[in-house]
């Protein structure tokens, strides 16, 4: 074995998920894209033809840039793989013969490239040569990087990985991909790509999975099979650590899980500071499964429910009952506190593969959330109908993601109408009195708070697109992330027209996005006047535990002055100042 391969080496990359995971490294690069064949209208199918053309083009770019980037580190043998990749995307029997597939049996492109494979799987099974045998392998890597580009998620075979404290070293990985993840075989994973506020890091940090992110191209070092670190507290992964790293490591992984038991003691005292300000500590989840932890760690409710995962990475779209049958079983699972239901949100970094969402230029900024539900009446329709019957088996409350405008509320609130007069009309129970809600986290609605506020029951702000839209950063993107900016002074102001314009109104106001699960920033977010804050279960405890040491008043006076400061640094600093001489031991 070479001896670089030995050394220890430290990568810093984003902490997504906090936690400790000692283990050893398992790139995960192959895995087969699951397909459901479907039937596609004839009018449909040059469409398909022409995604397949788009993956087509797709994988020859990556697989060409592939080239040129490890050019400089490996040497040709490994080159000539890519080579030979991509003269099996020219090769006609694979492209022509899937698109005769579409045309003839008209059949989903990813479908007809699946058939097509099997077809050269059967001729190259009856070859007698085995290395020429195995060449059909080649073909099915490339038949799924395209049938990947195709579905537009880059999946691996998470679920398939097998041993014991395996820590996932994959250049991306998907939400449905962590979801895959069997604690007990994959205890962490480590990304080149991704961001904080990704939807994967959320999960990972839903499902208690220590995790890094945004390393950039830890897949390109030679690692699989090496020993371990993942610190998902401070973003470290350190490989090949040495006795002394290990051992200081392993007592720091120990005091983690001291500390998050004694977290889990705070679970049943209230959150409320010492002069009697309470705020409810509520949970997101978008997973039936991750309400045990919720309950676990002192959740008030849930104040997000992302419903998108129901949508996504499946052939289909899920049905009233299917929905129904999901949304009903965690409002029986946490009644009687609330669950906050949030309507469809994909778009973004969040994909559907079956709502035919074209390639847009900003998808951040083109057809999604609310935008596509109100394009979909009937899809959205389906939606409300299944979340009004589910209110009918305890405490729901709804609401709108994207919102930008009043006409948008006024829009989707006539279709929930239409929804609730269907159910009437059948004898169909449901909550009549269904608290409805908004998420403010485009700039525009911040600036009409005031107007929205008439318009709804509660609002819930989301800093993850907040600041996104706000400081204009791509929240995905690893090389902004230091841009990403919660303290910053726009961010600030933008809290205090909201918390102030619901309260000007009589309504509640809640934060949902990523900076509320923050125990650090907890006396801001007291002092601006916050009814709810909602996040990941395990910051629960976190928060609370800051909250129950907290004066309200002192918060007060604290954002008042962190109002007057005018960089994000000078917050920040002004803030270290003063939680160090007034909530110090609240940080202990
Ligand atoms: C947000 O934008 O802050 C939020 C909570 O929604 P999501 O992360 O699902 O976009
Ligand atoms: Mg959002």
């Amino acid at each position: 074995m070479d001896s670089a391969r030995n050394n220890p080496r430290i990568f810093r990359g984003t902490g997504a998920s906090p936690g400790i995971a000692i283990g050893t490294v398992r790139m995960t690069d192959r895995g087969r894209v699951a397909v459901t064949e479907t039937a596609v209208p004839s009018e449909d199918v040059p469409l398909e033809v022409e995604r397949f053309s788009t993956a087509l083009s797709k994988a020859r770019e990556d697989l060409t840039s592939l080239k040129l980037q490890f050019a400089s580190t490996h040497g040709p043998e490994h080159l000539y793989v890519i080579d030979t990749h991509l003269l099996i995307l020219e090769d006609s029997m694979l492209t022509q013969g899937t698109v005769e597939l579409i045309e003839r049996e008209q059949i989903n492109a990813e479908a007809a490239l699946k058939r097509n494979v099997a077809r050269f799987r059967d001729f190259f099974a009856g070859i007698e040569d085995e290395y020429l045998r195995e060449r059909c392998g080649d073909i099915e890597t490339v038949a799924e990087r395209v049938l990947r580009n195709m579905i537009g998620t880059r999946h691996e075979p998470i679920a398939s990985i097998e041993g014991g404290k395996v820590v996932v070293v994959a250049h991306d990985l998907s939400p449905t991909d962590v979801l895959q993840i069997d604690k007990g075989t994959v205890i962490g994973f480590v990304t080149d790509l991704g961001g904080k506020t990704s939807h994967t890091s959320i999960l990972a940090r839903a499902l208690e999975i220590p995790a890094v992110v945004g390393l950039e191209s830890v897949t390109a070092e030679e690692i699989d099979g090496l020993p371990v670190i993942v610190d998902g507290t401070d973003g470290t992964v350190v490989i090949n650590p040495d006795q002394e790293t290990f051992r200081d490591y392993l007592k720091r992984k120990q005091h983690y899980e001291y500390l998050e038991q004694e977290f889990l003691k705070l679970r049943e005292l209230p959150a409320e500071t010492p002069d009697g300000h309470r705020i409810n500590l509520m949970g997101n989840v978008e997973f039936l499964e991750e309400v045990p932890s919720l309950m676990r760690h002192g959740g008030e409710g849930i104040g997000l429910y992302r419903t998108e995962m129901l949508y996504m990475n499946r052939p289909g779209l899920p049905d009233e009952e299917e929905q129904y049958q999901v949304y009903s079983a965690i409002v029986e699972k946490m009644a009687p506190l609330p669950v906050t239901i949030r309507t469809l949100d994909v778009g973004g970094d969040k994909f559907a593969t079956d709502l035919h969402l074209e390639d847009e230029m900003n998808p951040a900024l083109g057809l999604r959330a609310i935008r596509l539900s109100l394009r979909k009446p009937e899809v959205f329709k389906t939606q409300l109908r299944a979340i009004l019957r589910a209110s009918a088996r305890g405490k729901v409350r709804i609401f709108f993601p994207m919102i930008s405008g009043i006409e948008e509320v006024r829009s989707a609130r006539r279709l929930l109408d239409e929804a609730k007069e269907e159910l009437r009309r059948t004898g169909v129970p449901f909550d009549d009195g269904i608290e409805v809600g908004i998420m403010i986290e485009i700039p525009s609605a911040v600036v009409i708070a005031d107007l929205l506020a008439r318009e709804v029951d509660f609002f819930s702000v989301g800093t993850n697109d907040l600041i996104q839209y706000s400081l204009a950063i791509d929240r995905t993107n690893e090389h902004l992330a230091y841009l990403y900016q919660p303290l910053h002074p726009a961010i600030l102001r933008s809290l205090k027209m909201v918390v102030d314009a619901a309260h000007a109104a009589g309504i509640r106001v809640c934060m949902c996005g990523e900076m509320a699960g923050e125990a650090a920033y907890l006396p801001v977010l007291l002092g601006l006047g916050f009814d709810e804050l909602s996040m990941t279960s395990v910051s629960v405890p976190r928060v609370k535990k800051v909250l129950r040491r907290a004066s309200k008043a002192e918060a007060e006076r604290l954002v008042a002055r962190a109002l007057a400061c005018s960089t994000a640094a000078d917050v920040e600093e002004f803030l270290k100042r003063e939680i160090s001489a007034h909530f110090s031991e609240s940080f202990d």
